[in-house]
């Protein structure tokens, strides 16, 4: 790609998006009167305009019909999940059947290790990334810890080696190679929130089940970010949150996936609960569960409709937009800021060091600065660049195809270039 660090350049590349106007579909949080620079839609997803419409009707709906909003609302709260099914399917490339919206994250995590984290005294390993995010670790140890192992022997983190930041894939897989007798499940980050590297997820998978293992994603920095082949990579399971990429709102209900050959194994154990079983019985009241033979057998409650209505109005967006010409603008925008900010580092002769694999990436570029780099990150947020930091010295910055133009990065290289 060809690029420029220029107004010209950047205005004519806003031109010729053709997703350019689903930034008008966005609110943009200003400061002093004037829109922000915003490269945080890694941790929180800005609000589609339309979200208000959606959680209103829900609102509105409650009003008139009290509990007959369960069946007669316009979107009936009953199946209110299986709305957003499609669309979320289409975004992590799976079928229809493997994917449910439910819970939190970490609480899809926990549900999903209860049936693919099986331990026995000869195969207890896990294999997971170091420097992982801290919900998904704490997650791990404690099923270790609830199964009656140690964490110490039980669980195996790769780190990057001496000094370098990414994990070599290799390395990955010579590490399920190496713990293959023991090893009972990989799982890990998509993409890790830390460094934006995109692992292999395809390899990791055809490694983990060679060696007679589950193999499992978090998708949290993956979804709505990076292409996703779920359902052909043959993933046990996934799960992600859907208030960063997927801008559903703080908290939003969250994702999870479970690979279609899994459906109709019920000797997986499983936590349930009601809204797993049977959905033309489930109003009998029937002591006995009688599991979906669908990924909607791992739901445990009624769905909440709030937080479904807000992520409703955003994956009907992304089906809008198309998965595939979103990553082919990423590609060019995420380059862009790459080519930007090596420029800035050239031109001042700056130390500072983009971590993020040019070839392995989504829309994040994290760039080490050092500790002194706080104040660097602190002249960013004064000149209206909303940015994240990371202890110890990383800045992130995810400019994102739906929301995020050329010229957002072109303004960031203005104001990098006048930092001291
Ligand atoms: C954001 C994030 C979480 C957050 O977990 P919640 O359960 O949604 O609070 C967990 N894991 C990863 C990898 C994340 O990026």
């Amino acid at each position: 790609m060809h690029f420029e660090f220029s107004k010209n350049f950047a205005e004519i590349s806003d031109k010729s998006d053709p997703l350019a106007s689903f930034r008008n579909e966005f609110y943009i949080p200003e400061k002093n009167g004037k829109q922000v620079i915003y490269f945080t839609g890694n941790s929180l997803g800005l609000q589609p305009k339309n979200t208000e419409k959606y959680i209103l009707q829900e609102l509105d709906d409650w009003k008139a019909l009290g509990v007959e909003g369960h069946v007669h609302a316009r979107r009936p709260w009953m199946p209110y999940h299986e709305f957003l099914t499609p669309y979320m399917a289409e975004i992590v490339g799976a079928k229809n059947e493997e994917v449910v919206m439910m819970n939190q994250l970490t609480v899809n995590l926990h549900l999903l290790l209860v049936s693919f984290y099986k331990p026995t005294k000869k195969k207890f390993k896990i294999i997971t990334e170091g420097k992982s995010f801290p919900s998904d670790r704490y997650a791990l140890e404690s099923q270790i810890k609830f199964h009656g192992f140690d964490p110490k022997d039980a669980l195996i983190e790769i780190f990057p080696d001496e000094g370098e930041y990414i994990i070599r894939h290799g390395k990955i897989l010579q590490t399920i190679e190496t713990h293959k007798n023991e090893l009972a499940l990989v799982m890990m980050g998509g993409v890790n929130y830390y460094t934006g590297q995109v692992f292999n997820m395809k390899e990791i998978t055809v490694a983990a089940h060679r060696a007679g293992a589950y193999c499992g994603f978090d998708l949290a920095h993956a979804a709505g970010n990076i292409p996703l082949f779920l359902n052909e990579w043959e993933v046990d399971f996934a799960c992600w949150c859907s208030y960063k990429y997927l801008n559903s709102g703080p908290g939003s209900v969250a994702g999870a996936f479970v690979h279609e050959k899994h459906h109709r194994n019920f000797v997986l154990p499983l936590f349930a609960g009601w809204w797993g079983t049977n959905k033309s019985t489930r109003f009998q009241m029937l002591p006995q569960f009688d599991p979906i033979p669908t990924a909607e057998r791992w739901q445990l409650s009624n769905a909440p409709i709030f937080s479904m209505a807000a992520c409703l109005a955003s994956l009907e967006i992304f089906h809008r937009a198309g998965m595939k010409n979103l990553f082919e603008k990423s590609t060019k925008l995420t380059g862009y800021l790459e080519y930007v900010i090596n420029y800035v580092i050239k031109e001042k002769n700056k130390s500072w060091q983009i971590i993020t694999p040019s070839e392995n990436r989504g829309c994040q570029i994290s760039l080490l600065v050092g500790e002194k780099g706080k104040d660097l990150f602190e002249y960013l947020e004064k000149n209206g660049v909303m940015a994240d930091w990371r202890e110890p010295g990383v800045i992130r910055l995810a400019p994102v195809p739906l929301y995020n133009s050329f010229s957002d990065i072109f303004r960031f290289g203005e104001i990098l270039m006048d930092y001291k």
